[in-house]
């Protein structure tokens, strides 16, 4: 494995009944703290009214940015920026998914910024200071909750970005699973493709001698692939979105990542695809995953006919590790498949004719990808073997 040191300052408080917490930590750093959500999910399922009551058991001054949408928007947060600077904001609670906790990192690492925010996203400016933030997840996914990472999309420019600072780290996040009960079966599926994602951006790297990180990595994947169907099957069972919600935060919290980079391509290639089309993260991911790994196979045939024998039980003998491979990738795209998650761009209506500008997009800080480095034509056959 490579040198490496490892950073995480996030409190994680997990379980039924967690929320309390928020009174004894949030005071910590003031009075006033500004609520960010989203599109509504939290007022239907009653969680808005808990945070509030628990808010003013605390005797804190309550302020609101609801409305960030899925793939948050820089205009958002902007808003929440603007917010924080005239109310004299001492910290934030997001609360939501990981587009609401994206959104609020971007809050807090502008608030005490004199120019624009999209600056840290476009990376022209790193940020020096940042107001604290807790969240409150509401949906298994992202890994958020527990790392420093935030990706934000500028609409006008059709661009969308991660970006990251020691400063975006959450100081601390609850994980209730039973606030994650009421995310219906369409997002539940995301979320576990999203994962799972993560893990495969984890696994494809170009160290040697990781056989810890690769067990736990097998592991998490293990645990999801047997817990999804079931999941599926019974959206209110408590034990299953509690091991889906904790995977969730395994998957990117970087404890798996220890002692290499991951590639992230397909997560780069995907911010493109959902710059242009604003199509679910995970959604772009399920379709994009199975074809970065059929176009990288070359690469090191032996990694992925290991991720087959392990994670999708190919059986080894007689198969050279290519076929094994195959057979391995074709198991997980019909496992997604099983799970009901789109297999083809043309399930979002996306056809041929913005492959360039997706790729243009995807290339705009050069060739990217740890395990293998891509190119554009690369990203283009990715695109077209997706449609
Ligand atoms: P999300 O965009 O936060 O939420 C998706 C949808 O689920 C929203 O419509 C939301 O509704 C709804 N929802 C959330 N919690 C719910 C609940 N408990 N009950 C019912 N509905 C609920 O989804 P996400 O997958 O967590 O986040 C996706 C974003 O994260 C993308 O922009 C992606 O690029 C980014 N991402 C970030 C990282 C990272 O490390 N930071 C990693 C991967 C992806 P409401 O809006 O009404 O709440
Ligand atoms: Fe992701």
């Amino acid at each position: 494995m490579n040198a490496f040191s490892f950073y995480n300052p996030v409190k994680l408080i997990f379980g039924k009944g967690q929320l309390e917490a928020v009174k004894k930590e949030l005071p910590k750093y003031g009075k006033k703290v500004l609520v960010v959500y989203g599109g509504g999910s939290i007022k239907k399922n009653g969680l808005y009214d808990e945070v509030m009551a628990t808010l003013a058991e605390a005797d804190l001054e309550v302020f609101e940015l609801g409305g960030v949408e899925p793939n948050p928007r820089i205009s958002t947060a902007r808003k929440g920026i603007e917010i924080c600077k005239n109310e004299g904001i001492d910290m934030l609670l997001a609360v939501g998914g990981g587009s609401v906790i994206d959104c609020t990192k971007l809050i807090a690492c502008g608030a005490p910024y004199d120019g624009d925010a999209w600056d840290f996203v476009s990376r022209k400016a790193q940020p020096k200071e940042a107001l604290p933030f807790g969240t409150v997840l509401t949906l298994a996914a992202t890994g958020s909750e527990m790392n420093s990472g935030s990706v934000i999309t500028n609409e006008e420019t059709q661009e969308k970005y991660g970006w990251g600072s020691p400063l975006s780290f959450p100081k601390f996040s609850i994980l209730d699973p039973t606030y994650t009960m009421s995310v219906p079966k369409d997002h539940t599926v995301y979320g576990i493709v999203d994962m799972m994602s993560h893990i495969f951006e984890q696994y494809f790297n170009n160290a040697t001698n990781t056989p810890v990180q690769d067990r736990m990595c097998e592991g998490v994947l293990k645990a999801v692939i047997e817990t999804a169907p079931k999941l599926l099957d019974d959206l209110q069972s408590y034990e299953h979105r509690e091991t889906i919600l904790f995977a969730g935060t395994m998957g990117l919290n970087n404890i798996l990542q220890m002692g290499y980079n991951g590639d992230w391509a397909t997560h780069n290639i995907e911010h493109a695809v959902s710059a242009v089309y604003d199509i679910p993260h995970a959604g772009g991911l399920a379709i994009l995953f199975p074809q970065w790994m059929r176009h990288n196979i070359k690469v090191n045939p032996a990694r992925f006919a290991q991720m087959a024998e392990r994670v999708f039980d190919v059986e080894r003998e007689g198969k050279t590790d290519e076929e094994a491979a195959l057979e391995g990738i074709e198991r997980m795209s019909a496992f997604w498949t099983s799970l009901g998650a789109p297999t083809r761009l043309a399930d979002y209506e996306i056809d041929g004719s913005k492959i360039d500008l997706m790729a243009e997009k995807a290339m705009v800080y050069g060739e990217f990808g740890n395990f293998n480095k891509l190119q554009s034509d690369d990203v283009k056959e990715i695109l077209t073997a997706s449609l």
